[in-house]
């Protein structure tokens, strides 16, 4: 099933993408809940962490290295940020295309939320 993310990735729908190369694209949250809220994707539609692959090994290492190279260019590098992979149900995962989220330009607070 084609997600909302694939259809940013190919440009068929809008965004503010911050960062695109072969691998990886990233792009503005619609609905920011921190100054930065950027989330980082694969190209390739992979579901979930669940549903990686070795052959996936470069863009989800290339993810990591962007969501830094961005918090440098957002100027948050050095007050810090949180980097978020949702999974399935627990995790509180809405798209089914593998994203990372890099918040940050405030305090984050607490890692998660006591139940
Ligand atoms: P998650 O709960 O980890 O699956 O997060 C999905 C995220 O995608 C949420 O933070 C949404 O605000 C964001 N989102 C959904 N649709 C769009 C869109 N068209 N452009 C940018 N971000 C989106």
């Amino acid at each position: 099933m084609t997600t909302i993310f694939e259809k940013i990735i190919s440009g068929e729908i809008p965004a503010d993408i911050v960062y695109q190369d072969e691998l990886v694209t990233a792009f503005r949250d619609i609905h920011p809940l921190a100054p930065t809220h950027i989330l980082i994707v694969p190209n390739k539609a992979v579901a979930t962490v669940n549903d990686l692959s070795e052959e996936d090994a470069a863009a989800a290492g290339r993810m990591l290295l962007v969501a830094g190279r961005i918090a440098a260019q957002e100027g948050i590098a050095e007050s810090g940020y949180r980097l978020i992979i949702n999974c399935n149900r627990d995790g509180g995962q809405e798209v089914f295309h593998l994203h990372m989220h890099l918040l940050g330009g405030r305090r984050m607070g607490p890692m998660v939320a006591r139940n």
